[in-house]
């Protein structure tokens, strides 16, 4: 352990908010510095560690890495505005959370890149570290910078600032990239050399070598990599401060807005034995009270009902609760209320999307209004009093008529809640309604699409102000103007990376907390840098231009992207894969992966 940060850190925590944040030794945090002659990797997400320790990718490459023969891996999350200040004043470097070592000492550093909003802090993270911003500024003395997570998929805005990056899932390709890094070492390769090697890895992304095609990883059988049996406990409260595992990844619904929809695909359920093993192995190392049963759509397994029920009985009599972050409206099915039924209720929540049924049909969620009614009477009925709705405006064809949508869709909502309760519990009936803009997003079938300009996003907003019930319903927008500056650094190139540069030099840090976020100064920072964003987030685009992220392969096929775009405006929906037979995406040929369900009951 590094004895003289700890001391200097030490003597800076009293001045700090929330020093727990700083001083790493959480229970099952893994200590592998007694193995000789380690290789050293330290995960990072750009972050404070209360967001940051939420986040499955770095619990489960944290567990993974350390495994590996000789690998110890630490992690390191991003001080808040005063530990910065106050570590930048005292002349200390980032360090890692372990060992207390400078971060710049470090064989690898991992970035977690969760969404673009954390962009100026991985500039943070890099400079606290005294690492070179750009790649080309570094010698062969320093860390190898390597990034990943759903950014990864449009890595140009980023591209300078990484010496490589990792398109799709870690567990098999984080691997591979820390052997071969490690090799090269070994071997006294020059970082040059170093980075040819590691771009012969299939889903590595070397931006010095030029735009090389670059195919996505993905892991074919889930059951094949554990969910951590330990994961690191913090001692302060965290974001989803519980044990989570994750029941399938993918999800082939196919919502023509949502990049996570293609760049998951195909689904893969773990086996019903696996979840219960994995959540009651973590259970016992940890001491949680909360299990949380993670993926993008959770309800969607095959085996829910039989993971609820086996994972209920184990559970009976203690006081440990089971959770589903997100539930589906017509996954709330009354074998699935009376299971939930006994779990805690943190809150139901069911993202419509749209207020009306064309434009439901226009962005593929198969959401009826009768069957989201449904939904809320038979929740409501066994005992839930708060649903959370969540819409978007500002989607490709969004009329003023679909926006006034939303406001009606929430009052037949409001009501339904209303009826299926007694009448003395009325008036605790909530609807939490949470509208964001539209954000037109890489590999999705509206990659091509334009963000409307934020006065008119401004005017939909206040339209549908007017149109909202009032009582028992709870509006909030997220910020139109943080969904600009996002759409534009999800859409744009390398010339995107000076304004994200700028923003930082000028103060950015933390932009997806709403009161750091600064229009304003990203604004200038566009002007410093010569960027007309307006012409990245709010143009439409040719379907047959070349587009800054073409280079990168989800697996799924532009000609399909293609052809659901047309769908979207035929009014034309796409049946679910899991359900209807493959609908032709081409990820499963190209990636040698195929849907993999659990329970057997689906196609
Ligand atoms: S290739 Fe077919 S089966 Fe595989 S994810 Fe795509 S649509 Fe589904």
């Amino acid at each position: 352990m590094s004895d003289a940060v700890r001391e200097a850190v030490e003597r800076l925590l009293p001045g700090v908010e929330q020093p727990s944040r700083y001083v790493g030794c959480e229970w099952n945090a893994i200590d592998r510095r007694a193995t000789a002659q380690p290789y050293r990797a330290v995960l990072a997400y750009p972050d404070v560690y209360d967001v940051g320790m939420a986040n499955q990718a770095i619990q489960i490459l944290y567990a993974m890495l350390n495994a590996l023969e000789g690998v110890a891996c630490e992690r390191v999350f991003v001080p808040w505005k005063d530990m910065a200040d106050a570590l930048r004043s005292a002349g200390v470097a980032l360090y890692a959370l372990e060992s207390f070592d400078p971060v710049n000492e470090f064989d690898l550093v991992g970035i977690t890149l969760p969404h673009e909003l954390a962009y100026t802090n991985v500039l943070e993270l890099l400079d606290l570290a005294g690492i070179p911003l750009h790649a080309e500024d570094r010698s062969d003395a320093h860390p190898l910078v390597v990034g990943g997570g759903p950014c990864a998929y449009n890595p140009e805005p980023l591209a300078p600032f990484f010496d490589a990056v990792l398109v799709g899932d870690g567990e098999v390709a984080a691997v591979e990239i820390v052997q071969t890094h490690r090799r090269c070492k070994q071997a006294h390769m020059t970082r040059r050399e170093t980075l040819a090697e590691l771009a012969k890895i299939q889903g590595v992304y070397v931006p010095s070598l030029g735009q090389h095609r670059v195919l996505r990883r993905a892991v074919a059988d889930l059951d094949a990599h554990r969910s951590p049996a330990c994961p690191v406990v913090p001692y302060t409260d965290v974001v989803h401060d519980r044990v989570a595992v994750e029941v399938l990844r993918g999800c082939a619904r196919g919502c023509r807005f949502c990049q996570a929809g293609t760049i998951y695909r195909p689904v893969r359920e773990r086996r019903p034995d696996s979840i219960v093993r994995d959540a009651m192995a973590a259970l016992r190392c940890t001491g949680y009270d909360e299990v949380s049963l993670t993926s993008l759509s959770t309800a969607d397994h095959s085996a829910f009902v039989e993971v609820l029920g086996r994972l209920g009985r184990r559970l009976q009599g203690t006081d440990i609760s089971i959770s589903v972050p997100s539930l589906r409206a017509d996954a709330l099915t009354p074998d699935v209320a009376r299971l939930l039924g006994k779990a805690k209720r943190t809150g139901l929540t069911i993202a419509p999307e749209a207020g009306t049924q064309r434009l439901r049909d226009v962005i593929n969620k198969n959401i009826t209004e009768d069957g989201l009614l449904d939904t809320v009477a038979r929740a409501f009925a066994s005992g839930w009093r708060r649903v959370k709705l969540y819409f978007m405006i500002g989607l490709p064809t969004e009329t003023d008529d679909d926006v006034a949508g939303i406001g009606e869709l929430v009052g037949r909502v409001l009501a339904a809640a209303r009826d299926a309760v007694p009448a003395n519990e009325r008036g605790s009936v909530r609807v939490g309604v949470s509208v964001s803009t539209f954000v037109p997003k890489p590999h999705t079938p509206f990659q091509w699409e334009a963000q409307p300009p934020l006065e008119e996003v401004h005017r939909r907003q206040e339209l549908l102000r007017e149109r909202m019930p009032r009582k028992g319903v709870e509006l909030s927008y997220h910020d139109a103007e943080a969904s600009f500056v996002e759409a534009v650094l999800a859409c744009g190139g390398r010339e995107v990376a000076a304004a994200v540069e700028a923003a930082w030099r000028r103060g950015a840090r933390f932009d997806a907390w709403t009161e750091q976020f600064s229009l304003d100064r990203w604004r200038a920072a566009f002007e410093e840098s010569g960027l007309d964003a307006s012409a990245i987030a709010n143009r439409p685009r040719d379907p047959f231009e070349p587009l800054p992220w073409s280079h990168i392969s989800s697996g799924v096929s532009t000609a399909y992207l293609r052809a659901e775009r047309e769908r979207a405006f035929a009014g034309q929906t796409t049946p679910d894969c899991t359900f209807a037979g493959c609908t032709g995406c081409g990820v499963c040929g190209a990636l040698g992966v195929s849907n993999v369900i659990a329970g057997g009951v689906r196609v």
